[in-house]
């Protein structure tokens, strides 16, 4: 089986990441709680009209808040259009 090529994280055109690399989708899990550690997704959306400000990965060491990414540990790709805010 060949293997997929790796795309890597990119954040076009929305606040958040539109897509993410393999490496990265291997560690993300998707509910957590106060103590949980590791990588976070959730899928974000403008409340008022619906649309999709892609995805929004966090990272939690189990004590701190949530961090968020801007740029994925695993391929360096953009997560957060920084320029955005
Ligand atoms: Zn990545």
């Amino acid at each position: 089986m060949p293997y997929e090529k790796l795309i890597p994280c990119s954040s076009d055109g929305n606040r958040y990441a539109t897509s993410v690399c393999h490496h990265l989708q291997d560690y993300l899990q998707f509910s957590a709680n106060k103590k949980s550690k590791g990588f976070f997704s959730a899928s974000s959306v403008l409340i008022s009209t619906g649309e999709s400000l892609g995805k929004k990965i966090t990272y939690q060491d189990g004590k701190n808040s949530p961090v968020l990414l801007n740029f994925c540990p695993f391929c360096g790709g953009k997560l957060h259009s920084i320029g955005d805010e």
